[in-house]
C-alpha cells in the first residue's frame, strides 16, 4: 500500500471519529467521550498530513513551515484554553472562526496564483471555488470579528440600523452572482480583489445589523460559515478531510442555529440575513417606569426562611460573580428546612448554551431540580419567592408584552407573575441586548443590590445566624 493510499485510509477513520466527536458531544453524559475521540480524530488527521509532506508529495507545504505552524498554532491553542474564563468562552469562538474565514481567504488567493497547471473545463470550475471560498472565508472573517467585539463589549451590542439596510444585503449579493458569472468566464485580479472587499464589507455588516438578544444564533450560525469555509478550501487544496470536516461543522452549526431560533421564536431566514425584515425599534430607555424598591440580605433572608416554595432563575451575572457555589448551598439548606427549590434555566441565558447547567453541575446541584423554561413557566403563578441572580434580559416582560422591543417575541421565564421577586444585581444598568427591563419596577419586585456572590453570602450567615438564635431559643426554653 502506497502512503498516499495509507493517509486516505488515516483521513477516513479521522473522518468517523469527527462524526462519533459530534454525536458524543450531544450529550452531557457523553460529552467526555465525544472530546476524546475529537482529539483523536485531530491527532491522526495531523500525522497522515505530515505523513504526506514527509512522503514528498508535490505541492505539499515543507515540513518546517509545517512543524512551525504546528507548534506556534498549539502553544497559543493551549495558553488560551488554560487562560480562558468561562464567560470569556464565546468570545474566543468567535475569534477562532474568524481564524477559519481568514485562512479560506488565504488559500483561495493562493489557489488563484498557483492555478497555471490546470486545462480545459477544470480551469473553470477552480475559478468558480476560488471565488466561491474568497467569498464564504471573507463574510466569516470580519462576521466573527466584529461577532467577538460585540461578545466582549469592545463594541455596543445594540444592532446596527443603517438606512435600507435590507436593500445593501441584497444589492450585495446580487452584485456577489454578477462578479462570480464574469470571474468564471474570464478571471481578472480585479474582480477578485472586488469580491474580497465586497465579502468583508457584507460580513461586517450582516452581524453588526444583529441585536445582542440574537447574538447565540449568530455564534453558531459564525460556526457554519467556518465550516463551508473550511469545507471550501478542502475543494481547493484537493483534500478530502477538510470537505468532510467542513461540511460536518458547517451542517450541524447550521442546525444548531435552527434550533436555538425555534426557541427563541426567531425567523431563521432573517437572522442569516442580518436581521432582514426587522425595523428600528425602542430600548425602551427613555421610558419613565416609575420607582423601584430596594431590599437587603438580611429581608431577603426572611422572606426566604417564610417561603414554601422557592424558583431561582440564574443569569450572566451568576456566572460573573461565580455565585453558583454559594447558591448552591442556599439551595441545600432550604430545602433541608422543607422549602421547595427549583431552577429555572432559559435556553439562552448566560454566554454559552448550557451555561446555567453547566456552573449549576460544578456546583453540585442536583440535576432533577433544574428545569428548562417549558418546564417551569407555567409554576411561577404559585410561587412565593424568585430570586432573578444576575439574569436581565431571559426575564424581561418587554419580550413578552412591548412589541416594539428588540427582544419581542423572545420567550422569556415569567418571573414577575410571582407572589414576590428579588432581583440580584449591582446596578440598574440594562441586560446584554441593551434593553430596559420593567420588571424592576414591578410592585411586587424588590431590587438587591451589590456582587451576587457576596449578597448570597450575606443572606446565608443570616439564614445560620437566625438557625442558632432559634436552636439556642428552643434549648432555653426546655431547660
Ligand atoms: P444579561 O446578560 O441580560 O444580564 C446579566 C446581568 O447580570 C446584568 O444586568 C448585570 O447587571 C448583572 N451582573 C453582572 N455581573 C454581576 C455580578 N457580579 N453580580 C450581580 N449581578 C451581575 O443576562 P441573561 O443571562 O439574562 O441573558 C443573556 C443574554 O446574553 C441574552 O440577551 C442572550 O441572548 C445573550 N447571549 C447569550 C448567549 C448564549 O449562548 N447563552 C451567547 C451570546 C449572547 P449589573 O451590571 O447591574 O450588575
Amino acid at each position: 500500500m502506497s502512503f498516499e493510499s495509507a493517509a486516505t485510509a488515516a483521513y477516513l477513520i479521522a473522518s468517523l471519529l469527527f462524526v462519533l466527536s459530534l454525536a458524543g458531544l450531544s450529550r452531557h453524559e457523553t460529552a467526555k467521550h465525544g472530546l476524546i475521540c475529537g482529539v483523536a480524530g485531530m491527532v491522526i488527521a495531523l500525522a497522515a498530513t505530515i505523513g504526506l509532506v514527509l512522503d514528498g508529495r508535490p505541492g505539499a507545504a515543507s515540513l518546517a513551515l509545517l512543524l512551525i505552524a504546528i507548534v506556534v498554532g498549539g502553544a497559543l491553542g493551549l495558553r488560551r484554553a488554560r487562560i480562558v474564563q468561562m464567560t470569556g468562552m464565546p468570545e474566543l469562538i468567535a475569534l477562532l472562526h474568524s481564524f477559519v474565514g481568514l485562512a479560506a481567504v488565504l488559500v483561495g488567493w493562493n489557489g488563484y496564483l498557483a492555478a497555471d497547471h490546470l486545462e480545459g473545463a477544470l480551469v473553470r470550475i477552480h475559478h468558480a471555488e476560488v471565488f466561491i471560498g474568497i467569498f464564504i472565508g471573507a463574510v466569516t472573517f470580519t462576521g466573527s470579528i466584529v461577532a467577538f467585539l460585540k461578545l466582549s463589549a469592545r463594541i455596543t451590542s445594540a444592532p446596527l440600523m443603517l438606512p435600507g439596510k435590507n436593500l445593501i444585503n441584497v444589492g450585495a449579493l446580487v452584485l456577489f452572482a454578477t462578479l462570480t458569472v464574469a470571474f468564471v468566464i474570464n478571471p481578472l485580479l480585479w474582480e477578485l480583489v472586488a469580491v474580497t472587499i465586497l465579502a468583508l464589507a457584507l460580513g461586517w455588516h450582516l452581524v453588526a445589523s444583529i441585536g445582542g438578544g440574537d447574538m447565540p444564533v449568530v455564534v453558531s450560525m459564525l460556526n457554519s460559515y467556518s465550516g463551508w469555509a473550511a469545507a471550501a478550501s478542502g475543494f481547493l487544496l484537493g483534500n478530502d478531510l477538510l470537505i468532510v470536516t467542513g461540511a460536518l461543522v458547517g451542517s450541524s452549526g447550521a442546525y444548531l442555529s435552527y434550533i436555538m431560533c425555534q426557541a427563541m421564536n426567531r425567523s431563521f431566514l432573517s437572522v442569516i440575513a442580518g436581521g432582514f425584515g426587522i425595523e428600528a425599534t425602542s430600548s425602551g430607555g427613555d421610558r419613565d417606569y416609575g420607582e423601584h424598591r430596594e431590599i437587603n440580605a438580611g429581608d431577603t433572608a426572611e422572606l426566604l426562611a417564610c417561603a414554601s416554595s422557592v424558583v431561582i432563575t440564574p443569569g450572566y451575572g451568576m456566572a460573573v460573580a461565580q455565585a453558583q457555589y454559594p447558591v448552591a448551598e442556599l439551595t441545600r439548606i432550604l430545602r433541608e428546612r422543607g422549602v421547595t427549590v427549583r431552577f429555572g434555566i432559559h435556553p439562552v441565558a448566560g454566554r454559552l448554551p448550557g451555561h446555567m447547567n453547566v456552573l449549576l453541575a460544578e456546583a453540585k446541584v442536583p440535576y432533577d431540580i433544574a428545569l428548562e423554561m417549558d418546564e417551569i413557566n407555567d409554576d411561577l403563578a404559585d410561587t412565593d419567592v424568585v430570586l432573578v441572580i444576575g439574569a436581565n434580559d431571559t426575564v424581561n416582560p418587554a419580550a413578552a408584552e412591548d412589541p416594539g422591543s428588540p427582544i419581542a417575541g423572545m420567550p422569556v421565564l415569567r418571573v414577575w407573575e410571582a407572589a414576590n421577586v428579588v432581583v440580584f444585581k449591582r446596578s440598574m444598568a440594562a441586560g446584554y441586548a441593551g434593553v430596559q427591563n420593567p420588571l424592576f419596577f414591578r410592585d411586587n419586585t424588590q431590587m438587591l443590590f451589590g456582587d451576587a456572590k457576596e449578597r448570597v453570602e450575606d443572606i446565608l450567615r443570616t439564614l445560620r445566624e437566625d438557625h442558632v438564635h432559634a436552636e439556642r431559643a428552643t434549648s432555653s426554653a426546655a431547660r
